[in-house]
């Protein structure tokens, strides 16, 4: 293999550049990405770097010697692909030849299909989107946000930090609730209330208008028929992966790329994906193909990826995700699946008003594991769960 090419140029894309040279591929390396910056961390833009300052220097992954010689093609998206005879085309009319071809493009953020104030509506996804908001975000300025899963939650409680008024919308009955479940969900409402944030649960949007609410507001129109008044509308309303210049080559993209264990592209021995976008089993689960949108996940794919695209031996890729989110002083931090034993939680440590771990479980096993607080609980607990699902099941 003479020329790889990587497509993404942001953690999942970093990572599969280092772990490609560190599995011994010496030839060429190419890293195109639509941003105009060298790879950043994401987790900061609705954290502590939203809350100060916004800046590359501030989020940029540190880039190792062994990626020194990487051509860097920054600013251009791939538009499409033409995998049958190796080339991929740029939006500016060039094309790129490739041997082994690594899918890294991630996820954008999903957007509600409804017009209207479009000058106050945002997404969090990069650093451009978290300079435009943090420029809006100031003391008394009224903040609608749309969603409450985890960025939801996170710009909530940023923006109330900064002194915004904070009111969170939502179609389920408590925030976190796909995620976490109720019990937990509600636990967290009341940690936010009592931080000063709004909750309007069980609601939609149906319409950006203005002069409802008052003659010059801009308001959020909801489903039971009642207006918010927003300076700042923040849309957290999940992703969508970002697979459409891979069309017409007969893969399968209906939710991400499909990938096997190994995390081939499903019929392509000179394809693999990583990071969010990447479809896979994991048989520490099950065999059902599923993205996980975690920051762990990157990393574990990329290793992985790379020694199956050089045909490297590597032991089964089963990896553990995990996930963390910091919400005013509290870490949340999650291992495995919760998600998959959403109808069998139970606290097995602590107090939900306080810190605890809570398990979930599914046909009476341990598959995933939230601790609230109790940091120096993390390591036995991530133990746990690595024994309760083996990597053999
Ligand atoms: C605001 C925010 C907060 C987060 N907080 C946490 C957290 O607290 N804990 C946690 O575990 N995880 C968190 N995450 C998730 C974590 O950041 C992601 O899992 C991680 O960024 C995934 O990396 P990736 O490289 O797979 O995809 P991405 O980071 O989405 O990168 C994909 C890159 O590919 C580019 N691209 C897309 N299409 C093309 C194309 N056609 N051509 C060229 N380039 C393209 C994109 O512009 C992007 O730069 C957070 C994410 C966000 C957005």
């Amino acid at each position: 293999m003479r020329r790889i090419v990587v497509v993404g140029a942001s953690m999942g894309g970093l990572r599969a550049a280092e772990q490609l040279r560190a599995a011994g591929f010496t030839g060429q390396l190419t890293v195109v990405g639509d941003e105009p910056y060298r790879p950043y961390n994401r987790p900061p833009l609705s954290k502590e770097v939203l809350a100060s300052e916004v800046t590359h220097a501030a989020v940029a992954f540190r880039m190792r010697s062994s990626v020194e010689d990487v051509d860097w093609r920054l600013g251009m998206p791939v538009v499409s692909s033409d995998l049958a005879a190796r080339w991929l085309t740029l939006l500016d009319g060039s094309t790129l030849a490739y041997d082994g071809l690594v899918v890294a493009t991630g996820l954008r953020p999903r957007r509600l299909p409804l017009p209207g104030l479009e000058d106050r509506r945002h997404v969090v996804r990069t650093l451009d989107d978290a300079t435009r908001l943090r420029a809006s975000l100031a003391p008394g300025v009224r903040v609608v946000v749309i969603g409450a899963g985890f960025v939801g939650c996170e710009v909530a409680a940023t923006a109330r930090r900064l002194g915004a008024e904070v009111t969170v919308v939502c179609a389920a009955a408590e925030p976190l609730m796909t995620p976490l479940g109720p019990d937990l969900g509600a636990e967290l409402r009341r940690r936010h209330e009592a931080e000063g944030v709004r909750f309007l649960l069980g609601r939609t949007v149906t319409a950006f208008s203005t002069g409802i609410s008052s003659r010059t507001a801009a308001d959020v129109v909801l489903s039971d028929g009642s207006a918010v008044a927003a300076d700042v509308i923040i849309e957290a309303v999940g992703s969508t992966p970002c697979v459409s210049w891979l069309d017409g080559n007969g893969l399968d993209l209906s939710d991400g790329v499909l990938c096997d264990a190994d995390l081939r592209v499903e019929g392509r021995p000179d394809i693999v994906a990583v990071g969010d976008v990447a479809r896979f089993p994991n048989v520490r689960y099950d065999d059902v193909c599923r993205r996980v949108e975690h920051w762990s996940i990157p990393t574990d794919t990329a290793r992985k990826a790379a020694r199956t695209l050089l045909g490297v031996d590597a032991p089964p890729f089963v990896p553990l995700p995990s996930f963390w989110s910091d919400q005013y002083d509290m870490r949340i931090q999650s291992f495995g699946v919760p998600g998959l034993g959403a109808d069998d939680i139970r606290v097995l440590e602590g107090d939900m008003t306080s810190e605890c771990a809570v398990g979930y479980h599914r046909d009476g096993e341990l598959v995933g594991v939230v601790l609230l607080g109790l940091a120096s609980a993390i390591p036995r607990y991530r133990k746990l769960l690595m024994d309760a699902t083996p990597a053999s099941v």
